[in-house]
């Protein structure tokens, strides 16, 4: 079952509240104590109670659990839409964005139009302003890394926030799959989307008139870099456009050794 998008007061949203002390204690342990917790039973709990919830719920408890929690977003559709979300569950916190050098003029833009649409965020974009050297074409792992993933590793570790909220939803990649509302880590992982199909998040963007992407009609079903980007064909995977000549699915972010 997918969670709702547009009606917070749901039919599971009493059962789901985290309304005795047990559970309260459990996500104060959570947070406190990552490692131990990786695969452990409070963290399957805390996932198992969320599971019914719908995504304001969701945002909301995140909020009150990890006040100080912030959003990282490429600004793909479901990262509009989290935005969307966040801001009527109550979020006025950051909204960081990495920008490699190598975004679409499309991207950039669609920032500067959010920036506006959402001004009561802070939008922040982390930039490693390297030259172009062109690396996606030679060793595009070292280029996400050095472009991507330590810009954001060295920001995160100097805000040091408790969680972050991802628009990720398991639709969006065979390594989603099993996404969960709730990752352990440091910082804590939040997905409120992590069940939501691409059909429902467009169509509350519909329904809502969010600002998409420009591509995103074009079959620019997932954008990242330009020199990494295709349009999708129809049948094809919403990722299928990604590094499309190449084994890599993902930048390195969410998945794999070096992941947040
Ligand atoms: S997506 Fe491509 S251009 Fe962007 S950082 Fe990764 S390898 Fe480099």
């Amino acid at each position: 079952m997918s969670k709702t998008l547009d009606n917070p007061k749901n039919q599971h949203s009493e059962i789901c509240k985290p309304q005795d002390q047990s559970f309260r204690a459990s996500a104060t342990e959570y947070r406190g104590e990552v490692q131990p917790l990786e695969d452990g039973a409070i963290g399957q709990t805390l996932n198992h109670r969320w599971l019914e919830t719908s995504v304001n719920n969701i945002i909301q408890e995140a909020l009150e659990l990890w006040p100080d929690l912030l959003i990282t977003s490429g600004f793909n559709l479901n990262g509009v839409v989290l935005i969307d979300q966040a801001v009527k569950a109550g979020y006025r916190g950051k909204v960081v964005f990495v920008d490699t050098g190598y975004h679409f003029a499309e991207t950039l833009a669609l920032r500067d139009e959010l920036q506006l649409i959402y001004s009561e965020l802070d939008f922040v974009t982390l930039n490693a302003n390297l030259p172009d050297n062109r690396e996606y074409a030679t060793n595009p792992d070292d280029c996400c890394f050095k472009r991507k993933i330590k810009p954001l590793k060295d920001y995160l570790a100097k805000q040091q926030p408790s969680a972050l909220l991802s628009g990720r939803n398991r639709d969006g990649a065979e390594t989603r799959h099993d996404l969960q509302p709730f990752e352990a880590g440091n910082p804590i992982k939040v997905n409120p989307l992590f069940n939501n199909s691409r059909e429902e998040l467009e169509a509350y963007a519909k329904k809502h008139g969010l600002k998409l992407n420009n591509l995103y009609e074009r079959g620019y079903l997932s954008i990242g870099c330009a020199p990494c980007t295709r349009a999708v064909l129809p049948g094809e995977h919403v990722r299928a456009g990604r590094w499309p000549e190449r084994e890599k699915t993902e930048c390195g972010l969410w998945w794999g050794k070096l992941a947040l």
